[in-house]
């Protein structure tokens, strides 16, 4: 083939790649790996790991003794370890370990049923795409995650998005809405981008007054909020208020996967009628025996998760006294808000080279003039470490004029 053909052709791709460079919204991968103690090595570099989900430090290498276990383990299910799966649950992937799982998990999040999704992007997709259809109506947090906004498009239902936690907004909303429509009000617990928690309280009420369904992204609080981690509702006593708990495995949990829980027929409704569910591959058994390990991990971990609230303290309150605008963040996500993208690039770059990987978090990710870095603890974290890593942030931001 000519190769001025070829560029020609694509020429439209290297322009809006170009636009997107000089907006300082491109993006790209770079290698990493991580190390002990909240630590990794990416492009080259050690750094302190401020970037990661892995909220209670249990992604982990995998060593013979663990695989060991599972080989044995798998023994106990009349199986052996395989790598793959073989097709869809719903064919002839479902292997006796799921239904196990599930049933315990179920048991776990104060829930009738449980049902194991590949990931969370595919569990959000496939079951708001489910609940509501054309004439339905979703209202949705503004800053709920592209998963939640992405099952909304493919629902073909109204989106209809409320100002991020306005209570008054959202009841606004709910008041206009034709109370004869199908109505799904859906939340992230723990918000991604803003480390702010959703007040779901209040949505409970609202539910309950308009006769909405509640679903609820416990993405960010599964493992981290609740006595053994169970999760955001569950802690508030809130469980059998949510008709859809979704959550993922691949946070707090250091491994992949995702779930949603509720009431039987909610999760029979999903395994007839959930896409992401129906047409593809069942997680290899061996995910799941590796998302139980760590499950058991997640449930005894409280000095985990007291060792991240410590941390989650330092790092706002030193973030704070420098005097950086952390937003709303109330969470193990903390962002530190600059508002211009150029900038916040400039500090993040800085940081890097200096050995701190944060996020810089830009527009469309997060509203226009809100450009962010954002910084993720872990509770495996060292002390000193943050205490450096203060002092080196605060510098950058004498440095880049934001404090
Ligand atoms: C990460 C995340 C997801 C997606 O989960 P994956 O398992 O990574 O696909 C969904 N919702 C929220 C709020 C998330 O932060």
């Amino acid at each position: 083939m000519n190769p001025n053909r070829m560029s020609s052709r694509l020429q439209w791709m290297k322009d809006e790649l170009n636009q997107l460079k000089q907006l300082s919204q491109g993006r790209s991968l770079t290698p990493a790996v991580t190390l002990a103690e909240g630590w990794m090595i990416r492009g080259g570099r050690r750094m302190l790991n401020l970037a990661s989900n892995n909220y209670l430090g249990l992604h982990q290498p995998l060593d013979a003794g663990l695989l060991e276990k599972f080989i044995q383990q798998a023994a106990m299910f009349d199986s052996d370890v395989k790598l793959g799966s073989t097709a869809s649950r719903l064919i002839n992937g479902n292997d006796p370990i799921y239904a196990q799982f599930e049933q315990k998990f179920a048991k776990y999040k104060g829930t009738e049923s449980c049902l194991v999704f590949s990931n969370g992007y595919m569990a959000n997709t496939g079951i708001i795409s489910s609940l509501v259809g054309r004439n339905d109506l979703v209202f949705s947090d503004r800053l709920n995650h592209a998963s939640i906004v992405d099952g909304i498009t493919l629902s073909r239902a109204e989106n209809i998005r409320y100002r991020h936690r306005d209570m008054n907004h959202l009841e606004t909303l709910l008041r206009k809405a034709d109370p004869v429509k199908k109505k799904l009000i859906v939340t992230d617990t723990i918000f991604s981008m803003d480390g702010s928690i959703a007040p779901l309280q209040s949505i409970v009420e609202l539910k309950n007054k308009y006769g909405a369904l509640l679903m609820v992204d416990e993405a960010h609080s599964g493992g981290v909020y609740g006595e053994h981690g169970e999760g955001l509702s569950h802690s508030l006593g809130l469980t059998h208020d949510v008709d859809v708990h979704m959550g993922t495995f691949s946070k707090a949990y250091g491994c992949y996967g995702a779930y949603a829980a509720g009431d039987s027929p909610v999760v029979e409704y999903l395994i007839n009628k959930a896409r992401s569910f129906i047409y593809t591959t069942a997680l290899p058994p061996v995910i799941i025996q590796a998302v139980w390990h760590n499950w058991m991990k997640v449930r005894e971990g409280h000095w985990r998760r007291n060792d991240l609230r410590e941390r989650v303290v330092l790092l706002r309150e030193g973030l704070k006294r420098s005097g950086f605008n952390v937003g709303e963040s109330e969470s193990q996500i903390v962002p530190l808000i600059i508002g211009d993208n150029d900038r916040t690039v400039l500090f993040c770059d800085y940081l890097q080279q200096h050995g701190i990987a944060a996020v810089a978090v830009r527009p469309p990710t997060v509203p226009d003039g809100e450009a962010r870095v954002r910084f993720t603890l872990m509770a495996t974290h060292l002390v000193e470490d943050l205490e450096r890593a203060l002092d080196l942030i605060d510098q950058a931001g004498k440095k880049f004029d934001i404090i």
